[in-house]
């Protein structure tokens, strides 16, 4: 049965309700809706100008409305009378096929056609930097290794305490919260849950870290490669496909190399398969790029891929299999759509079901010492445009995320190359200006 919103914010003192989607560029784009008037926006949706966020939409596009799935409504533990509610676009009483929540529904129920439930989790990255973007926040971070640093996690505990105290509360089970491998660097991790939930979570939780750090007088950023020469924003994915009723994990085997089922490696083969092509999604942004294909650390690792290999529990691949029952997908960036991160995962895995992908062979070597020894995997894209036009190449997968969305994705996301192709650099001034 649907929850009533109305009956809700009376239970639970909600003054105000936040009416969230999600656009095509990771915008999270809300109204503020008193509590008094949420009846007819959970029947109706609340009205938006389409146009005006990143949807492929133009002016004279009749009201977009953002209609609460009241499924997902999250008080907020920072301020208690508001509730934050994910909403599905709706234009003219019909889905709108670009949203990414759409999307992910979409192929969500494609999967449960199957009889498949496809669970993961995400580790989420982000910095706690200064307030103006420059630096971060805590000049006594400055370990060359600072990965787990003790003090420096410590320096931090009011901020990333709190966030872990919101996510015990709101149940989402927590249960580790560290120092990350460049300064200034955090993760928190909550156990995984259904695709949709998961998307939910991750949108909610960035929603979240940035606040609280606002309120603490820093900032938060997920930004890919914030800081040059320091580790990137990851957000891996890990992903295991469960029977209808979520009871049994269908990758699970222990007979079968690394735990993974016949099922686990036909899905994992998908993502191989698709690899290059899921990275305009996975790599959305311009300075995913810096990440992926980075050169070394200060830290000594970048800990992103730069190759499409997958093997055990070796973190130095773009696929681990760290144990029985499951796989991480350790391309996507802190940048990544949550529900378009979800949906890809779902569209390139079903699609190696279907086809009976193999995954090929696995490699047990150290990646960032003899990677050039790998002569039958293919690079990865070296930056957004290179992405765009292996997606542009995937029939299969442009069709599975529904070629609307792939239309409006794509024109979108060439418009961002080429506005960042006309910025005019200090690099090439400084290198090309005596030739
Ligand atoms: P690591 O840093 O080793 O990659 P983390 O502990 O930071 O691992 O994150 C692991 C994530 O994987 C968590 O979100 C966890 O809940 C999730 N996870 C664990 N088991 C499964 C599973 N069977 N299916 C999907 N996700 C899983
Ligand atoms: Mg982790
Ligand atoms: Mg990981």
């Amino acid at each position: 049965m649907t929850l009533d919103l109305s009956t809700y914010a009376a239970d639970n003192g909600i003054k105000y309700f936040m009416i969230s989607y999600t656009d095509l560029f990771g915008g999270q784009r809300a109204k503020l809706v008193p509590a008094q008037a949420i009846a007819d926006m959970q029947k109706d949706g609340a009205g938006f100008a389409g146009f005006a966020t990143w949807l492929d939409l133009t002016p004279a596009h009749p009201d977009l409305f953002a209609v609460p799935d009241a499924s997902s409504v999250i008080r907020l533990p920072w301020k208690r009378d508001v509730a934050w509610v994910a909403a599905d676009c709706v234009m003219e009483d019909q889905p709108v096929d670009q949203a990414p929540r759409v999307v992910l529904k979409k192929l969500v129920a494609e999967a449960a056609a199957q009889g498949l439930r496809v669970k993961t989790g995400v580790e989420p990255e982000f910095f706690l930097i200064s307030p103006d973007g420059s630096k971060i926040s805590d000049d006594y971070d400055t370990a060359e290794k600072p990965c787990y640093d003790q003090q420096a996690v410590m320096r931090r505990y009011d901020v990333i305490a709190e966030i872990c105290d919101y996510m015990l509360e709101l149940g989402w089970k927590p249960y580790q919260n560290d120092h990350e491998d460049a300064n200034g660097q955090f993760e928190m991790n909550w156990e995984y849950d259904d695709a949709l939930q998961t998307a939910d979570k991750h949108s909610f939780f960035k929603f979240m870290v940035k606040s609280v750090a606002e309120k603490h007088g820093l900032r938060a950023t997920f930004m890919p490669k914030p800081f040059k020469g320091l580790t990137g924003n990851g957000c891996h994915a890990h992903i295991s496909v469960w029977d209808a009723e979520g009871k049994s994990n269908a990758f699970a085997d222990k007979a079968m190399p690394f735990g993974l089922s016949a099922q686990g490696r036909t899905f994992l083969g998908g993502i191989m398969k698709h690899a290059s092509a899921l990275a305009a999604i996975t790599n959305p942004t311009v300075n995913s790029y810096k990440r992926i294909n980075a050169p070394r650390t200060v830290s000594g690792a970048t800990w992103a891929p730069n190759t499409v290999t997958w093997t055990g529990n070796n973190r130095t691949h773009m696929v681990r299999v760290p144990g029985p029952g499951r796989f991480e997908l350790r391309l996507p960036d802190g940048a990544v759509n949550p529900y378009l991160l979800q949906a890809i995962i779902i569209a390139a895995g079903l699609s190696g079901i279907r086809t009976q992908a193999d995954p090929g062979r696995h490699y047990d070597i150290d990646m960032y010492k003899d990677g050039h020894t790998v002569t039958d995997a293919p690079k990865l894209p070296l930056n957004l445009l290179d992405a765009l036009r292996e997606y542009e190449k995937d029939a299969e997968l442009q069709a599975a995320l529904g070629t609307g969305f792939s239309a409006a994705y794509l024109k979108l996301k060439h418009g961002e190359w080429n506005t960042y192709c006309a910025q005019f650099t200090s690099w090439e001034h400084a290198t090309t200006l005596d030739i």
